[in-house]
């Protein structure tokens, strides 16, 4: 590709887009195409079903986006010609928001449908004929089945995070929708990950997909990863625990707040073991305090906010332990990061409260595979509604343990190192990065 230039995406230039829709991509900023753009815009031109293995943040919204309203501008007539069904609200807002970004310089015309909001002037505006409509399947299905939203002259359908759509119980509806457009059509499907029921809809629904499969932001193989399910209350118990099994040699903490972060340290210190905090209201000469003394191994444990998830490379760290969730699911990857590096094997847990469901579910959605559940024996879920006597008694079952690794692998709670479950499937799909399959 040429270099790149602020007032010319050469980038995007040999894909042939019409030239407003050009300005459009620079009005974005955007100067060169993302591998998944460079995948599928293509094939998307070239009429062809997509297959895309992609989660948020790829860029995946440009690479349907673009050949779409590109075919919108060679129409003539009027009609609603796109339909994406996306998971929420805040995704249809999104994508719809990039598609007017594209599109200003052009006349082409969207809108979003879901719910939560008046009906009335969504049929007002259908009565538009948009040629986009970006949509979350439960209101969509209402508007079809009340006549207003028709679909006769649809060219391509869209599914955005299919994966997503599945876990919140679209399928039936978007199953119905299916069942009401017109048979012959482009269909573009994108999923961060491929459960049993997301490969049915994709066989049923795209013939001949050009596959796109992104090298997903799973953690390096030599990291043996793990969710403990967890009360608030007994998270320093539990850490106890660990950090007295044979296999600790050091760890970095990580806590959610600064003032989280100094209390664990200097409880950490005062039972005994040698650990500093690193966290943001240290003075800059304190933290690099912290930091040659952790390097040194005058401490074993640091115990840090998200300062120190990035970029910071220490050698042999034996553990990293998310005391609390980070705030992002890539703030995962990269705080587990600081282990297992340089080809060295490291284990990272994460203990995790009956809040942090949501972040478990996208962050396993980003890494494209379930992080395996681990049990410490004495140690209960987080279910608050449950009678704290259960919770004594060490019998309660954990909806996070529902993967059969940390049940049937009783013997994984004494953190025993082991090869990370799913490192093969991860490798081979790192290796094939970008695909394309006949
Ligand atoms: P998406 O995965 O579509 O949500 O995109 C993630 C982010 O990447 C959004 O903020 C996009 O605006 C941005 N983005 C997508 N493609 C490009 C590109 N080719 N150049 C620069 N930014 C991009």
């Amino acid at each position: 590709m040429s270099t790149p230039n602020s007032n010319d995406p050469n980038g995007f230039t040999p894909f042939g887009l019409h030239k407003n829709l050009m300005r459009g991509v620079r009005a974005a900023g955007y100067e060169n195409p993302r591998p998944i753009q460079a995948e599928s815009i293509p094939a998307i031109l070239e009429g062809r079903d997509v297959l895309g293995l992609a989660q948020t943040g790829t860029g995946k919204t440009a690479a349907f986006a673009l050949p779409v309203i590109h075919h919108i501008m060679n129409q003539t007539t009027r009609e609603s010609r796109v339909l994406v069904l996306a998971p929420t609200r805040e995704l249809a807002n999104q994508i719809a928001e990039e598609f007017q970004t594209f599109s200003q310089y052009t006349d082409v015309t969207g809108m979003t449908i879901y719910g939560g909001v008046s009906m009335g002037n969504q049929i007002s505006s259908l009565r538009r004929r948009p040629d986009v409509i970006v949509g979350c399947p439960g209101r969509v299905l209402d508007l079809m089945q009340q006549g207003h939203l028709k679909l006769n002259s649809l060219d391509t359908l869209i599914l955005d995070e299919a994966d997503h759509m599945f876990d919140m119980g679209f399928l039936p509806d978007i199953k119905k929708i299916l069942s009401r457009l017109p048979k012959n059509r482009q269909n573009l499907l994108f999923s961060a990950t491929m459960p049993k029921d997301i490969r049915h809809l994709a066989t049923d629904l795209l013939s001949d997909p050009h596959v796109v499969e992104l090298a997903d932001k799973a953690p390096v193989s030599t990291i043996d990863h793990a969710l403990y399910r967890i009360p608030e209350k007994r998270k320093r118990d539990l850490l106890h625990v660990i950090l007295d099994r044979d296999d600790f040699d050091s760890a970095i903490i990580f806590t959610r707040t600064k003032h989280r972060a100094k209390r664990l340290a200097d409880q950490l210190s005062k039972a005994g073991h040698r650990s500093a905090a690193l966290q943001g209201n240290m003075s800059q000469s304190q933290r690099d305090r912290a930091m040659r003394g952790f390097r040194e191994r005058t401490f074993d444990i640091l115990v840090a906010t998200d300062i120190a998830a990035r970029g910071l490379d220490v050698e042999k760290v034996s553990h990293v332990i998310n005391f609390d969730v980070p705030n992002t699911p890539e703030a995962y990857t990269h705080r587990i990061g600081r282990t297992g590096r340089s080809e060295r094997e490291g284990i990272a847990f994460t203990f995790v409260t009956g809040e942090d469901i949501g972040w478990v579910r996208a962050t396993e959605r980003m890494i494209g595979s379930k992080i395996e559940r681990r049990r410490e024996e004495g140690f209960e879920p987080d279910q608050e509604a449950r009678s704290s006597s259960r919770s004594k008694n060490g019998n309660g079952r954990s909806n996070g343990s529902r993967s059969g690794s940390s049940r049937s692998n009783g013997s994984r709670s004494n953190g025993s190192r082991s090869k990370p479950k799913n490192s093969s499937s991860r490798k081979s799909r790192g290796q094939s990065s970008s695909r394309s399959r006949r």
